[in-house]
């Protein structure tokens, strides 16, 4: 067995973007070709990780994750923590607690503080920066007392340098990195899931992808010994950045030992306390892994940046030092790093692409309680039991006569007295029924006590005084037995049901008059263009148009039963848009733009959410469609999702009814939702090309068989206004005579009726 690439990663916890020194570095080396990568922030290195791995994985190769911190704590801490005796589970309960935000802004004292509060004494992590308010985290280290914690690994004996993981802050401190970094492997591990193992804690054999930790200084001199001197030089720019050299050379060296590191994966010390502390790779078998490095010579040198770029990389600070801490009031909307696509990936498919969305979003949980009378459209935040069964008694099912069914004798016919007085609804009889008689009862009348069965008025002869009727007649007949409907403390109505009217009355019946609700999500709108007006005048230049993408699609938002938002129409115009984008952050869940999404040069849109939001810019399968584009922008609770569609009203309809809607609804609480499609005849013809997916714009004929509309042209928008559906052609090829069925989306069907 051996790795076909290797890939090595120098982690950094600082507190907001940064590159050069001291900042993440990423290195895959293949054979004798070395990569490298320098992401401002953890999640960009995050999707790189991703990206490499599903690289490698589509390509059926092997590869070794190398970062550089520690991937377990000193013994006895998993299990203090945890209550189980391994890292992993620190992994998996780091990752549920430390927030990250794109902007690098993270929660790790906080999370630090909380750790230490779960163990004894004062500490074991300290180095809480100065003006934070964690008291647990003390100061200095020899603040601490009494968490009974060692304060290295078995393995850190063998890696001269290395700084307690306990420590968060401070010149080459690894806790920090430690904090920020597990989680981030943990999600890779998950999102990989069977595919990959975390080296000691599991079983390498048959894992395509092994994650191990490395301590690059393992290979100082051999480091050293390729940097270029600067004796005499002026020193003009950083470079080469030394983090870069190291993860070059720590991926070289693994990648030349011929089975890719495989060899070192062995452990030395098997007596260590491995399941909870770890292993370094290479730590026992230095020898051979410098030997490899001696070989690597200066291919580990970065290539000699643009001078340019030189500048800016002196510019950067070298600074890791904690930026304040700033605990995000509500967790993001967005999981930005899942939806990137892999690299390499062109035109995704429309059912990746909604795989991709479904997994990158995270719902909102603020919850109110209101009126059930006022519920209607809102998403329940906790499942609602009956607080009364439905019927609450015994009651009548017809209008009729009631009496005890043991008073029958033989085969009928019977006759029975009558009392005086009737059961109605709301008007219960006083008193109970003697035996032998009978009772004059009506539709939803309490059965009187003595009462166990109804006959049909209409089965009936009575003159006010006596009642006869034929048999034979069932014990219970025309009668609802109390609580057939819904038991008292049964479970009705599950948490993300959003409420229809039905469920309205089925909780007032229940004696439910109160529910708690998550709040409406409320929704964003822009729309983008130089050549926009916001809404129509009557004297307007020819080149400019009127913005028709807004009144759409905040309506589409609240027919949806969200909160519309509206940012108004911005001209291309990065400063102008990112204002509104700010704004948007501010007052809304969620932003819906319009326009300027692809890659083109007035595409300002993307470029904007390139540079500042973290894009993950598609191209999908989709006719009419062509670009979405996701991005985080920077806000509130780490930051506001953005869903970048396309200009042109159809496609941006399209694209809203077939990604927004889900998305939406999964960002609302009501979670994610599919299409109502329905099979019908169709009344056109078409020929298609396979490769993607088509919508075009339809509605039923007086025959129930869909006809579409004459022009194509995503410009129509009369079309769209046409339409009372969408015909969904699927992503292969097709050719469609009249009559072939087709799969037919209502508009009713997408929440649109
Ligand atoms: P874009 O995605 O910005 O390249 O726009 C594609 C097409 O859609 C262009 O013809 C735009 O003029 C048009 N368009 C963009 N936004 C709107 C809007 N809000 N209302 C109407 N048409 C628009
Ligand atoms: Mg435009």
């Amino acid at each position: 067995m051996r790795f076909d690439r290797v890939v090595a990663v120098d982690w950094s916890a600082a507190g907001r973007p940064l590159t050069g020194s001291d900042s993440i570095w990423i290195a895959q080396a293949r054979g004798a070709a070395v990569e490298s990568w320098n992401p401002p922030t953890r999640a960009e290195a995050e999707a790189r990780l991703r990206a490499l791995m599903d690289e490698a994985l589509g390509a059926g190769e092997r590869v070794l994750i190398g970062a550089d911190f520690a991937f377990g704590f000193p013994a006895e801490f998993a299990q203090a923590l945890t209550g189980q005796a391994e890292a992993l589970a620190v992994w998996d309960w780091l990752a549920s607690r430390v927030t990250d935000d794109a902007r690098n802004r993270n929660n790790r004292f906080a999370v630090a503080s909380e750790m230490n509060r779960a163990l004894p004494g004062l500490g074991p992590f300290w180095f809480r920066p100065a003006g934070l308010d964690l008291p647990e985290v003390p100061l200095k280290g020899r603040d601490r007392h009494g968490h009974g914690l060692a304060e290295m690994r078995v393995t850190d004996a063998g890696a001269p340098g290395a700084q307690s993981v306990w420590k968060l802050g401070g010149a080459g401190s690894v806790g920090s990195q430690v904090l920020t970094g597990l989680p981030v492997l943990w999600r890779l591990r998950e999102g990989f899931a069977g595919r990959v193992a975390v080296w000691p804690f599991e079983r390498i054999a048959g894992a395509d992808v092994v994650m191990a930790e490395i301590f690059p200084s393992l290979l100082r001199e051999e480091i050293a010994a390729v940097m270029p001197s600067r004796r005499g030089k002026p020193k003009r720019h950083d470079w080469p950045v030394k983090d870069a050299v190291q993860v070059r050379m720590s991926a070289l060296a693994l990648a030349r030992m011929g089975d890719g590191g495989e060899a070192l994966l062995a452990v030395p010390d098997p007596s260590a306390p491995l399941a909870e502390e770890g292993w370094i790779l290479g730590v026992g078998a230095e020898a051979r892994l410098r030997a490899a490095a001696a070989e690597v010579g200066t291919v580990a040198l970065p290539p000699y940046p643009a001078s340019e770029e030189a500048g800016a990389i002196a510019a950067q600070s070298r600074s890791d030092d904690p930026a304040p801490e700033r605990p995000p009031l509500t967790p993001p909307r967005l999981r930005n790093d899942c939806f990137a696509m892999p690299q390499g990936v062109d035109w995704v498919p429309v059912d990746d692409a909604l795989a991709r969305l479904r997994a990158a979003l995270v719902p909102i949980t603020d919850a109110e309680e209101i009126a059930v009378a006022a519920a209607g459209g809102r998403v329940l935040a906790a499942d609602v039991a009956a607080r009364r069964s439905n019927p609450p008694h015994a009651n009548a099912a017809v209008d009729g006569f009631g009496f005890a069914h043991a008073a029958l004798a033989g085969d009928g016919p019977y006759e029975l007295p009558l009392v005086t007085g009737r059961a109605a609804a709301g008007q219960p009889l006083d008193g109970p029924l003697p035996p032998g008689a009978a009772v004059r009862i009506l539709t939803g009348a309490v059965l009187p006590e003595g009462v166990d069965t109804v006959v049909l008025e209409e089965d009936c002869a009575s003159d006010g005084a006596r009642v006869a009727f034929d048999g034979p007649v069932k014990r219970g007949a025309n009668t609802r037995r109390a609580g057939e409907d819904v038991a008292a403390g049964a479970k009705v109505l599950g948490a993300g049901r959003r409420l229809t009217p039905a469920d309205l009355a089925l909780l007032s019946a229940l004696g439910v008059g109160r529910v708690t609700v998550l709040r409406r999500l409320r929704v964003a709108v822009l729309s983008t263009g130089d050549e926009l007006l916001a809404e129509p005048v009557a004297e307007a230049p020819p080149h400019r148009i009127f913005d028709a993408n807004r009144p759409m699609l905040l309506e589409v938002a609240r027919r949806w039963d969200h909160v519309p938002v509206d940012l108004g129409c911005a001209p291309d115009n990065p400063a102008e848009i990112a204002r509104r984008l700010d704004r948007g952050a501010r007052e809304a869940d969620v932003i819906l733009t319009s326009g300027g999404a692809s890659a083109g040069d007035e595409d300002h849109v993307s470029r904007l959410l390139r540079e500042r939001a973290h894009l993950s810019s598609w191209r999908i399968a989709l006719k009419p469609g062509r670009p979405l584009a996701l991005a985080l922008w920077p806000g509130a609770g780490g930051g506001v999702p953005v869903i970048g569609l396309p200009g042109n009203p159809v496609a941006a309809l399209v694209c809203t009814l077939i990604f927004g809607r889900p998305a939406l609804s999964l960002l609302s609480g009501a979670g994610w939702v599919a299409p109502l499609g329905v099979t019908v005849p169709a009344a056109f013809e078409k020929r298609k090309k396979p490769g993607r997916r088509e919508y075009l714009r339809a509605r039923l004929d007086a025959q129930g068989a869909a006809e579409v509309f004459a022009s194509e042209g995503s410009g129509r928008i009369s079309g769209l206004s046409w339409a009372e559906g969408l015909v969904e052609l699927p992503d292969g090829a097709a050719t469609i005579r009249p009559g072939d069925p087709v799969r037919y989306l209502p508009f009713a069907g997408l929440g649109l009726g």
